[in-house]
C-alpha cells in the first residue's frame, strides 16, 4: 500500500494539495485516514468553535416547473407545452414566505425551471415584493444557469442581470446548476445547460459585484473519479481569485422519474470520501455541507466526522430532489439530536454562517416548534399540509 501520510499530514495542517494528489487520495487512501485528516483540517480551521456543527431553517419556494432545458437527471421540470406545467402567483409565494417566518426560517431559496418567458423583470418584481413584505428573510437563491437564461430572455448581459436582481433583493446565490462542471459529464446529463466554464464565469462576475454564493456538485450520474476532482479544481481556481464561495455542497443523484433512470448512483463511501477530499483540497472554501436529504441522516452525521461543519437545512418545503426519489424527512429537534449524538454542539446559523442560537444545554432545546421538513411539498402525493395553496392552471 502506498504511503499517503505525508500528503494527508500536509493537508490536515492546512497546506495545499495538488489535483493529482487529491485524485490519488480519493481513489486509494484508507477511508479512516482520509476522514481523520479531513476532520483535523476542519478542527484547525474552526479552532475555538470546532465543537459546533450548524444547521439552518429555510424554505425552497418553487415558482414554476416549466423549463426549456430538459436536464436528463431532473424529475421536477415539465416541458413548457406540457399540461403538467404549473406556476405560483405572487400571493401564493408571499404566503409561503409568511409561513417561513412563522416557523423560524431565516432564508428562502427561490427555485424553478427555466421558464421561456421569465426574464430579469420577473425576478426583480418577485424579489422586491418579498423583501418589501418580509425584509427579515434572506433571499439565497438561483445560480449561474438562471442568470444565463434570464439575461438571454431580457437581452441584457449577465452582469446587468445580477446587478438588477441584487438591487431588487437577492442577497446571495445558492449556486444551483453546477451539476458536474467538466464538459464530458455535463454534456451527458445537461446538454442544453451553459458550459461549466460559463457557470464559473458568471459566479465570478457575481462575486466581483459583491454577491457571494455557495457551490454545489451533483454526484453519481456516471462521472469518473478524475472528473469529480476536476470539478473541485475548477471551483478552487475561481475561489483563489474571488473568495466568493462560502461553502461547497456535494449531493447525490436521485434515480427516480428522470431520463437517466438510475443507471448509476454514487455510493455512501464515494460520498464520504468526496466530503473528506473536498475539505482537504478546497483549502480556500470555509464550509463543507453534509446532505442528509440525499444520503440519509446517519450518513449526514458521519459526514461531520469527514470534514463537514454544517448539516444543511431543515427544508420546510422541498420538491426538486424529492421528485427524483429523495425520501428522507426530518425536523428541527431531530437535526439537533443528530448533531448532538454525532458529538457536536448544534447551532442554528444564518445564511452567512453566524451562529444565531447555540444549543449548549439540551434542557433549553426547542420543543415541538413545528419546524418540520417537507411540511408542504408537491413531491409527496397528498402531502401538502396547506391544501389551500392552490397551483395555478398551466399557462
Ligand atoms: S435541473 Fe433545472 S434547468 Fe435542468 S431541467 Fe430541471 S428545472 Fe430545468
Amino acid at each position: 500500500m502506498r504511503d499517503y501520510a505525508a500528503v494527508l499530514d500536509r493537508a490536515a495542517a492546512g497546506g495545499r494539495i495538488t489535483p493529482e494528489e487529491a485524485l490519488d487520495l480519493y481513489r486509494s487512501a484508507p477511508l479512516h485516514a482520509l476522514g481523520s485528516a479531513a476532520d483535523a483540517a476542519r478542527r484547525l480551521r474552526y479552532a475555538g468553535t470546532e465543537h459546533i456543527a450548524t444547521y439552518i431553517i429555510e424554505r425552497n419556494i418553487n415558482y414554476t416547473n416549466s423549463c426549456v432545458t430538459a436536464c436528463k437527471f431532473c424529475a421536477f421540470y415539465a416541458a413548457p407545452q406540457s399540461d403538467k406545467v404549473w406556476t405560483r402567483d405572487i400571493a401564493d409565494i408571499l404566503r409561503r414566505c409568511a409561513e417561513t417566518v412563522e416557523l423560524g426560517g431565516t432564508q428562502i431559496m427561490f427555485q424553478g425551471g427555466h421558464h421561456p418567458d421569465y426574464g430579469v423583470e420577473y425576478y426583480e418584481e418577485h424579489f422586491a415584493a418579498i423583501k418589501k413584505a418580509y425584509p427579515q428573510l434572506v433571499i439565497h437563491s438561483l445560480g449561474a444557469s438562471e442568470i444565463e437564461h434570464m439575461s438571454r430572455i431580457s437581452g441584457v448581459t449577465a452582469e446587468e442581470a445580477i446587478k438588477r436582481i441584487h438591487a431588487a433583493g437577492l442577497d446571495s446565490f445558492a449556486g444551483a446548476g453546477a451539476e458536474l462542471l467538466p464538459a464530458r459529464p455535463r454534456t451527458a446529463i445537461a446538454p442544453l445547460k451553459e458550459s461549466g466554464e460559463r457557470w464559473l464565469e458568471i459566479m465570478e462576475i457575481a462575486h466581483n459585484l459583491g454577491v457571494e454564493s455557495t457551490s454545489t456538485m451533483l454526484m453519481g450520474t456516471g462521472e469518473t473519479n478524475a472528473e469529480r476532482i476536476e470539478h473541485l479544481r475548477m471551483i478552487r481556481d475561481v475561489q483563489d481569485r474571488t473568495g466568493g464561495f462560502r461553502a461547497f455542497i456535494p449531493y447525490t443523484y436521485q434515480p427516480e422519474n428522470n431520463k437517466l433512470k438510475g443507471q448509476t448512483q454514487a455510493t455512501i463511501f464515494e460520498y464520504l470520501r468526496l466530503i473528506a477530499v473536498a475539505r482537504l483540497f478546497l483549502d480556500n472554501v470555509a464550509h463543507i455541507q453534509g446532505s442528509w436529504l440525499t444520503v440519509g441522516k446517519e450518513v449526514g452525521q458521519l459526514s461531520l466526522h469527514y470534514g463537514a461543519d454544517d448539516l444543511g437545512s431543515i427544508m420546510l418545503e422541498e420538491n426538486v430532489v424529492s421528485s427524483a426519489g429523495a425520501k428522507h424527512r426530518s425536523n428541527r429537534m431531530e437535526i439537533i439530536q443528530l448533531i448532538r449524538s454525532a458529538g457536536r454542539v448544534p447551532a442554528q446559523r444564518a445564511t452567512t454562517y453566524e451562529h444565531l442560537v447555540v444549543h449548549d444545554d439540551p434542557a433549553d432545546d426547542p420543543v415541538n416548534d413545528h419546524a418540520v421538513s417537507h411540511l408542504s411539498s408537491t413531491a409527496i402525493e397528498g402531502g401538502t399540509a396547506h391544501p389551500e395553496l392552490k397551483l395555478l392552471a398551466a399557462n
